[in-house]
C-alpha cells in the first residue's frame, strides 16, 4: 500500500498520528508527514487513520498504484 498526504489538506488534527503512531507524525509546521522508521503500522491501522482524518488529506494506493481512499 503506498500512502500519500495532501498537505495543503492538512490541519493537524493529528488522528492520524494517533491511530499509526509508526506510520505518521506531524512536523515543525503541524502538518502531517510520513514517520521515516523500519517500524509498521497494520493497514487496518493505516485505513482507520486515513478515515480519521477530517478533511481527508490521506490518499492511500494499493500496489498497483489505484486509489483505495478516499
Ligand atoms: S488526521 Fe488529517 S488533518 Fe489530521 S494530522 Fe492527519 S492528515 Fe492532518
Amino acid at each position: 500500500m503506498k500512502i500519500k498526504i495532501d498537505r495543503d489538506l492538512c490541519i493537524g488534527a493529528g488522528t492520524c498520528v494517533a491511530l499509526a503512531p509508526n506510520t505518521f507524525e506531524l512536523d515543525d509546521e503541524l502538518k502531517a508527514t510520513l514517520k521515516d522508521n523500519d517500524k509498521k503500522d497494520p493497514e487496518e491501522g493505516i485505513l482507520a487513520a486515513a478515515k480519521s482524518c477530517p478533511t481527508l488529506a490521506v490518499i492511500l494506493e494499493n500496489d498497483q498504484g489505484k486509489q483505495i481512499y478516499p
